[in-house]
């Protein structure tokens, strides 16, 4: 069933664990991590980057989510990820995202303010979840390769406390140490830091940047407050090692190799249960 991202978060805060994120696009994707995520007994988040919207987008993608939702005995969150523009997050409500993300970490920190707080008014009146980013989490941006690399900006725990309050927002994604896409060396995570942002907060902290991030470094993250973790990278190149398989054991004589999508699933689906007992939401519902 679709439900807020407050709905299952205080839970998980609460019990001190973490329920994954995906970013997903195709209905490949969105059946890969529903059905491993049901199989675990786990919440889920099926994420929607807007870098990656085109055309038609709102036709397939919210239908498909809200069709087969009610399938599935598990809480699910269709969130809209790292938005920036009101419209698109307009856009997203009116097409029954339970929650969304407004980005304003490239803005100051009162502009951030200014427009997570009108976010936050927008969806309000649809039920939903807000996200916002303080700090900035830098790394790779996909749609936008051509900035390279982004550096990152760690979340300053003075402004924890003024930017919920002022901005009413449901849950904060924080900047200690992850990056976006692959790193070219590991990342060591400012637990420390950490605990005094989750100490600030009233309420439930997100990490972005989960993919590639080393285990211990990611459970010590949650024992320590961190409540959603996002996941895309991991997936892509599960996906990517998976079309390679297949192409290699491609028959000549069999030219239209069978199962293929099972496969894929089968392969996002390795990458949902790994991220979601390292999280320990699995069993939770
Ligand atoms: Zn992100």
């Amino acid at each position: 069933m679709l439900c807020t991202a407050k709905e299952i978060l205080n839970d998980a805060r609460e019990k001190r664990y973490a329920v994954p994120g995906f970013n997903c696009i195709a209905d490949v994707m969105i059946r890969g991590i529903l059905d491993r995520a049901e199989s675990l007994r786990s919440p889920v988040f099926l994420m929607l980057y807007p870098g990656e919207l085109d055309d038609k987008t709102w036709w397939y993608y919210p239908a498909i989510v809200r069709a087969v939702a009610d399938r599935y005995t598990i809480p699910i969150v269709m969130h809209l990820d790292h938005a920036n523009d009101l419209d698109v997050i307009r856009a997203a409500l009116d097409n029954g995202f339970t929650s969304v993300m407004y980005d304003g970490s490239s803005l100051s920190f009162d502009q951030n303010i200014e427009m997570t707080r009108r976010t936050v008014e927008i969806a309000k009146s649809y039920g939903a979840s807000v996200e916002a980013e303080l700090g900035l989490v830098g790394g790779v941006d996909f749609s936008a390769r051509e900035k390279g690399n982004i550096p990152n900006i760690l979340t300053q725990p003075d402004e924890v406390v003024t930017f919920v309050e002022r901005t009413g927002v449901d849950l904060l994604a924080v900047s200690i140490g992850t990056a976006h896409g692959t790193y070219p060396q590991l990342p060591k995570l400012d637990i420390p830091l950490l605990k005094e942002l989750n100490a600030a907060c009233s309420v439930p902290l997100v990490l972005h940047g989960g993919s590639g991030t080393p285990d211990d470094q990611m459970r010590s993250a949650i024992e320590n407050g961190i409540c959603k973790f996002n996941v895309y990278t991991d997936i892509r190149i599960a996906m990517w090692n998976r079309f390679r398989k297949i192409a290699v054991e491609l028959k000549e004589n069999d030219p239209v190799p069978n199962g293929y999508f099972a496969q894929l699933r089968e392969a996002i689906g390795d990458v949902v249960e790994a991220k979601t007992t390292l999280a320990g939401a699995n069993g939770r519902v």
